[in-house]
């Protein structure tokens, strides 16, 4: 039964996710690089160390980190600490990969742990920061059922609608291709209010009506009265980050050799604006980009699109702080 868990990353989403596993009465060690992190993470009650001092006392250890690259080292790290020392709990060892990771490096990720008897499911959430806190994310998972099934109980006490969705890598593909439609539909929406408010019409009233219409969206629906209109731009999750789910995306589309052009150009867009704004900027703020360039007549109006909004010749300032 798990009972002690490691929790390496704890980041907007980590720390609440480990608070709520502290509160359902595990112990839960935590790992940053962060000092700022782990000293909030010892105040809710966690303990806190180097991945060698706890890993033979859990049975489980969760990853929420930023990229498949951290992931895949700090993997490199587990197997050599785990297979060195005293290893009472080496036959138990589960790892949760919550991250939004690249499949094909968790397929990879999967077969290599097996092979050092250690279980493995991919369970990426969506839900932001709210839900993180809440303890109420969707989680959705890849891997072998007989893993998943040890890891239930575990992963309700940081979520609400939690299900199996296929082998391993299927939850981090859900993921991508989850986000990849929400940074389309966010973008679309931006720029029709955008369109709208240059014609006169309230950003608000042109958001009340479309969410009683057909172009709904969860973009409109939560992120544009809660951090968009109200010009907060603080939902938590940054440019940085789903500028990478949407980058997983498009090369998911690439390596299917799928005819559609439309998640190269929702990747290039997101690029544009990342290179224009500040390096911490919230997704949310894709708005602040889009205001700019569509303020710039005929540009999407160019035959052929030889002028791209934001590049070098689109004669839009998008140097790093230009938009602020
Ligand atoms: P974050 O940047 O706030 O947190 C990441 C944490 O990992 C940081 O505390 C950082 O210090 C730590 N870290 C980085 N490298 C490390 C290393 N080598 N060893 C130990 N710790 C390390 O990011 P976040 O918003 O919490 O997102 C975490 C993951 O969850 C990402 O994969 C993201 O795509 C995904 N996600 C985020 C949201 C959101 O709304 N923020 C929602 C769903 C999924």
């Amino acid at each position: 039964m798990i009972k002690n868990i490691g929790f390496i990353g704890l980041g907007k989403m980590g720390l609440p996710m480990a608070k709520n596993l502290l509160e359902k009465g595990y112990n839960v060690f935590g790992a940053d690089v962060s000092e700022n992190a782990l000293e909030e993470h010892r105040a809710s009650g966690g303990h806190t160390g180097n991945i060698q001092d706890w890993i033979h006392q859990v049975q489980c250890i969760i990853l929420m980190l930023p990229s498949s690259v951290i992931v895949n080292k700090i993997l490199e790290e587990i197997i050599a600490v785990s297979t060195s020392g005293n290893q009472t709990n080496q036959d138990a060892l589960m790892i949760i990969d919550m991250s939004s990771s690249y499949p094909a490096d968790t397929r990879k990720n999967h077969k290599k742990l097996e092979q050092y008897n250690i279980g493995f499911i991919d369970a990426p959430v969506s839900g932001g920061v709210k839900k993180a806190v809440d303890g109420t994310l969707t989680i959705m998972a890849g891997g072998r059922a007989i893993h998943f099934e040890k890891c239930k109980r575990l992963l309700e006490a940081m979520g609400s609608n939690i299900s199996l969705v296929g082998p391993s890598g299927s939850g981090h593909l859900i993921k991508a291709i989850n986000n990849y439609l929400s940074a389309t539909h966010l973008l679309a929406s931006c720029e029709a209010v955008q369109l709208l408010e240059n014609f006169g019409v309230e950003p608000e009233k042109a958001i009340h009506v479309i969410n009683q219409s057909t172009g709904r969206s969860g973009s409109t629906e939560y992120k544009f009265p809660n951090f968009i209109l109200t010009e907060a731009y603080n939902s938590g999750f940054s440019l940085e980050l789903i500028k990478k789910d949407i980058g997983m995306a498009n090369q998911l589309f690439k390596d299917a050799n799928a005819a559609t052009s439309l998640p190269q150009f929702i990747y290039q867009r997101f690029s544009e604006a990342s290179s224009a704004l500040d390096k911490e900027a919230d997704h949310t703020e894709i708005n602040k980009f889009v205001s700019t360039y569509l303020l710039q007549r005929g540009i999407l109006n160019d035959e052929n699109e030889k002028t791209v909004p934001g590049g070098s010749d689109s004669g839009i300032d998008v140097r790093p702080g230009s938009l602020r």
